[in-house]
């Protein structure tokens, strides 16, 4: 009787809309409409890598190739020559980012903060070659994300 009675009422079905309703008025939504939002990320994320400089303008880079040495998946390709002034500089600085496993070893390594993993994760493309990433393109990066890069190693300094 007492299933006849849910079934003639449509129990369950009223049950489902009542949950539904919750759910769209009362619950705070746990998703957001990205990409026009973004969810936070932590101040240690590792995503795209990122070239930086001084704020002068200076590379921060010295060429010492310790990224280069460290990198497990042998993703880095670094040529380097003295400039005019005695610095040593980089003349070719390219990770092969199809090969990274963002491991996160050529930041940690880098004695200047040079070569960093940055907050950007939006960086898919449609062909390999473009993954090849050159001194131009981290640098690049670098300049784009600064702000925002320097603001995480500062956060995370007291952990360190
Ligand atoms: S994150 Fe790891 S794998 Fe990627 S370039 Fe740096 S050291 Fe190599
Ligand atoms: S990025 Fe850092 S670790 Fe790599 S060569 Fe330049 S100074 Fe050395």
């Amino acid at each position: 009787m007492d299933n006849l009675a849910r079934s003639f009422f449509l129990a369950e079905i009223v049950k489902g809309f009542l949950l539904t309703l919750k759910y769209m008025f009362f619950v705070p939504r746990v998703t957001i409409n990205y990409p026009y939002e973004k969810g936070s990320i932590s101040p240690r994320f590792r995503g795209e890598h990122a070239l930086r400089r001084y704020p002068n303008g200076e590379e921060r880079c010295i060429a010492c190739k310790l990224c280069e040495a460290i990198c497990p998946a042998l993703a880095i390709t670094i040529e380097s020559e003295p400039r005019y002034d005695g610095s040593r500089r980089t003349t070719r600085y390219d990770i092969d980012m199809t090969k990274c496993i963002y491991c996160g070893l050529c930041q940690e390594a880098c004695p200047v903060d040079a070569i960093v993993e940055g907050p950007n994760f939006e960086f898919s493309t449609e062909t390999r070659e473009e993954l090849f990433y050159n001194k131009e393109k981290l640098l690049e990066n670098g300049d784009m994300w600064e702000a925002q890069i320097a603001s995480n190693i500062l956060s995370d300094a007291p952990y360190r």
